[in-house]
């Protein structure tokens, strides 16, 4: 498809082309023709990067009286920095367009400007929330007229906390205006914006829903938590030519990995809420020229920050919810081209990975923390490619060339190159000479199952139960604990669908257990790193009774679990993972908006049999509300 087929001006038309856009991208081929041709608003599930303020910025151009001078369209839009850059991209579309104004106000800047730039009525307003309200309340904006309201960045402008601006904001536009929102994520605040305020809407999807763009791949490298600073070293070692955002948690961590950073050699800057204005802004143009080649960074201050050819994006650590994860590896892999995200986990967030893995369907691959053999030798090599591909200005070097070649004539050619690569080099391999293995060993790596089955001598605790120990966690059913909750929090935080689970009780505040004394250490060991829950060993038996156990069969087929699980025998981890039916939970919605309450109304399905794909993962993985 071309431009011209989707009936655009002819001055837009010019426009673009001079903008060297050949092509529409597959957003602009959806909202394009419907924006022009239907009269209904549009909910688009599109990300920065895939071309949508064409999508929604050249129809709009295309329908703009510009003879009226009265505010026909308004963008909302999170942050300063994205509101510049949508007014400046609107600005060059529309540049052979006569009499069309388009002005952008957003907080943090000296109100009186924009003031003055609204004294003659723009057609287009690009605005944060804010601001906008502020200048309305000023009698400055009039938004009686407008015809086309855009949401942009939905989803982030609620993370901001604009909801109720973006309401009053929508209460302030005639009701006849066509409403188009794009967002990278559809939570339910969004849907229910978009169900209360819109009419009629068709919705386009740019990509799979909630899911990183298709260019990116997603890779993972599991150590211990103390060693994510050098296993980020052996990442950016090991692309020379990264140019990417090292996204942390806080101000503060930002500032040690970006201090560290540079304090160790590299070429990265920090950017966090810490910072002024001005700081920000010097920092954010230094790493859009590429003069800082890392940049370090929290979520909330690199919102505004819009790079369309990031070849990284690195979590130092993983988000607490898997929208932040969408938005941080879609600033990756943009405008057609490859980007990798990268995670540094430690070995007991592995199901979070697959949460996320379930939840954007997309598969991560775990890859090996690279040795300081390996990444000498991409280090070597780089620069060997970089020396074989330099442009050589002859021109400038010709008059030192005598001098040079006499000095170094006693040298042979693979002499010249020894020293040539040491004097690059030197420092580098002295660094990654004795460096030791990031990676975990295989043992904890595998939880150390190797052992099982030989550990008769490790059941020094002494049975309970009749041969099974009793487990207390502090959750019970007011959490929404139930026996199938329970297995599934067991099943991913050992990582292991094999534990054996004798009886389960689950009180108002508590839930009880038994497993077996040769897992013991290993359900022990998985649960000591846990936050939000704890378990530790039940004080003597109370006289606990299976048929107490609030695990009943449901339909699907589960009554030799409940008979295996009442006679002694244990859940197996086998019978568990034999079934193949599908996750019940569907696994759409983001981790943090699956409370539990949710989660106990779910079909049963096949009566807990399948716990590693449905109490498994999703009670796992939604239990600790965001995980
Ligand atoms: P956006 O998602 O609007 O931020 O756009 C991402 C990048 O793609 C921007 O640099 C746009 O200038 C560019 N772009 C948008 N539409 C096209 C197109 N049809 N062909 C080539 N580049 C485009």
């Amino acid at each position: 498809m071309t431009f011209r087929e989707l009936n655009l001006k002819e001055e837009i038309l010019s426009a673009i082309e001079e903008l060297g856009y050949e092509n529409p991208m597959p957003v602009q081929e959806q909202a394009i023709p419907f924006m022009l041709e239907k009269k209904a608003d549009l909910v688009a599930l599109a990300q920065t990067g895939t071309g949508k303020t064409a999508a929604f910025g050249l129809p709009v151009l295309n329908m703009i009286d510009t003879q009226s001078k009265k505010v026909q369209a308004l963008v909302l839009s999170p942050t300063r920095e994205l509101c510049i850059q949508i007014a400046n991209d609107l600005k060059g579309y529309s540049k052979n367009m006569r009499s069309l104004k388009v002005v952008a106000v957003y907080g943090g800047e000296d109100i009186r400007v924009q003031l003055r730039q609204l004294d003659t009525p723009p057609q287009i307003i690009v605005a944060t929330p804010g601001r906008l309200i502020d200048l309305i309340e000023r009698g400055k904006v009039e938004l009686g007229a407008v015809d086309f309201l855009v949401l942009d960045e939905a989803d982030e402008m609620l993370n901001m906390g604009f909801k109720e601006d973006i309401e009053t904001i929508l209460e302030r536009t005639p009701e006849t205006r066509r409403t188009m929102l794009f967002s990278a994520t559809m939570p339910k605040e969004i849907a229910n914006i978009a169900k209360r305020y819109m009419k009629n809407f068709e919705e386009i999807t740019v990509g799979t829903k909630n899911a990183g763009s298709e260019n990116v791949e997603h890779i993972y490298y599991v150590s211990q938590a103390k060693q994510r600073y050098l296993v980020l070293k052996r990442i950016v070692d090991l692309n020379p030519d990264i140019y990417g955002i090292v996204f942390c948690r806080t101000r503060m961590e930002t500032k040690e990995v970006a201090d560290k950073l540079m304090h160790d050699g590299y070429n990265a800057d920090a950017l966090h809420g810490d910072l002024s204005q001005a700081q920000r802004d010097t920092v954010m143009q230094k790493f859009r020229n590429r003069n800082i080649q890392l940049l370090v960074a929290t979520d909330v201050a690199a919102r505004g920050l819009d790079v369309s050819d990031l070849t990284h994006v690195i979590n130092y650590n993983l988000p607490d919810d898997v929208e932040i994860y969408t938005h941080r590896s879609g600033r990756t892999g943009r405008a057609n081209k490859k980007g990798i995200a990268v995670t540094i986990i430690h070995s007991k967030e592995r199901f979070k990975i697959k949460d996320i893995e379930r939840m954007l369907r997309k598969t991560f691959t775990q890859e090996q923390i690279p040795n300081g053999l390996e990444v000498c030798k991409k280090q070597l090599f780089h620069l060997i490619d970089r020396m074989e591909n330099v442009e050589v200005s002859e021109e400038q070097i010709e008059t030192y060339m005598p001098q040079i070649m006499t000095q170094l004539e006693y040298l042979s050619k693979e002499e010249l190159l020894k020293r040539f690569v040491s004097l690059e080099f030197n420092r580098f391999l002295s660094y990654y000479k004795n460096t030791e293995d990031l990676n975990l060993p295989e043992r904890s790596e595998r939880g150390e199952r190797g052992e099982r089955g030989e550990r008769g001598e490790r059941g020094e605790r002494g049975p309970k139960q009749g041969g099974r120990v009793r487990l207390k966690m502090n959750v019970g059913e007011r959490e929404g604990i139930d026996a199938k909750r329970l297995l599934g929090i067991i099943n991913d935080v050992t990582n292991d669908k094999s534990i054996n689970i004798g009886a389960i009780e689950v009180t108002n505040k508590f839930t009880f257990f038994d497993v077996f004394p040769d897992q013991l250490d290993q359900v022990m060991k998985a649960f000591a790193d846990q936050t939000d829950v704890v378990v530790s060993e039940a004080k003597a038996s109370k006289g606990f009774d299976d048929r107490k156990s609030d695990y009943r069969p449901r339909s699907g087929g589960s009554s030799d679990r409940r008979s295996s699980g009442g006679s002694g025998g244990g859940y197996r981890g086998g019978d568990r993972a034999a079934s193949s039916r599908p996750a019940a939970t569907g696994g759409e919605k983001p981790w943090r908006n699956r409370e539990l309450s949710d989660r106990s109304s779910r079909p049963a399905g096949g009566g807990g049999s399948d716990r590693r794909r449905s109490g498994g993962s999703s009670a796992g993985g939604g239990f600790k509300k965001r995980y």
